[in-house]
């Protein structure tokens, strides 16, 4: 059932390939992550997840920021409108100690995403979870920068789910 939603959704946004078994996520869209955790604080902030699916791992490369209550990023932010088929996820953050998914947050934000972040106080790395469409609680690895083609290559072997 997940998956034919997922399919729905991603064919609207335009990636064809919706099925991951692993997730790898880079470090700096971490540590954008917490950053911008802690200048929303005690708001909350919540950006779209930028990146692919290639042989089944669901790569996130970078945050696009749809909006964002603090003045000083507005230049990033920008006007533009998310490149959506590059959207494959989503990231909030949690201005309490709880990083677990709100009822609200199955029922909106993460149907727009394969992976969806929740990052809560204290702001750490350990504070970082991540989730599926369904709300359900997924592995993910913390990567160093993709080299475009290079990494591809050193990507581990396709594997069934
Ligand atoms: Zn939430």
């Amino acid at each position: 059932m997940w998956k034919r939603v997922a399919r729905w959704l991603l064919k609207r946004s335009g990636v064809q390939e919706f099925d991951y078994h692993s997730v790898f996520i880079e470090r700096e869209v971490i540590h954008n992550v917490i950053e911008f955790a802690k200048k929303a604080h005690p708001n909350e902030f919540s950006a779209y997840l930028q990146g692919n699916v290639t042989n089944k791992v669901l790569y996130i490369k970078g945050i696009i920021y749809e909006h964002y209550s603090a003045t000083e990023s507005q230049a990033i932010i920008s006007a533009d409108l998310p490149i959506l088929h590059e959207v494959v996820g989503t990231v909030h953050s949690h201005p309490s100690f709880n990083n677990l998914p709100s009822s609200a947050d199955k029922r909106g934000l993460f149907t727009m995403g394969l992976a969806n972040f929740i990052i809560c106080q204290p702001y750490t790395f350990h504070r970082v979870a991540a989730y599926n469409i369904l709300g359900k609680p997924i592995d993910f690895t913390v990567i160093e920068r993709v080299k475009a083609d290079k990494s591809l290559k050193t990507e581990p072997s396709q594997k069934p789910a």
